[in-house]
């Protein structure tokens, strides 16, 4: 896996990830993560380079149907609570709706 140069990488918090001490350079050394908070730590890095691989960056393979519908409530009920917290009625209304036609199937 080539990464790009150091140069051409976006801004990063902090330069190591906090659980496993792996850095920028080592990631562009070897290719290779060393823990899962790596994925979130270098996640500018290794995007778009997982969106060439994967063809996307989320997973769209086969998810058994009750697994997808859990995943999708727990997704607009989170929007839902955010856009209740923003005070963005009309787009709560719009999620609350979503739910609702999600749990009738
Ligand atoms: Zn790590």
């Amino acid at each position: 896996m080539s990464l790009p140069a150091p140069a051409n990488t976006p801004f990063l918090p902090a330069s190591s990830c906090p659980a496993c001490g792996l850095t920028v350079s080592d990631l562009q050394r070897t290719g290779r993560l060393g823990c899962a908070c790596c994925y979130e730590m270098f996640h500018p890095i290794i995007a778009p380079q997982l969106h060439r691989f994967h063809h996307g960056t989320h997973h769209v393979g086969k998810t058994p149907r009750r697994h997808a519908f859990a995943y999708r409530k727990e997704e607009l009920r989170a929007a839902l609570a955010h856009a209740v917290s923003t005070e963005d009625f009309e787009q709560a209304a719009l999620l609350r709706d979503q739910l609702t036609a999600l749990a009738s199937l």
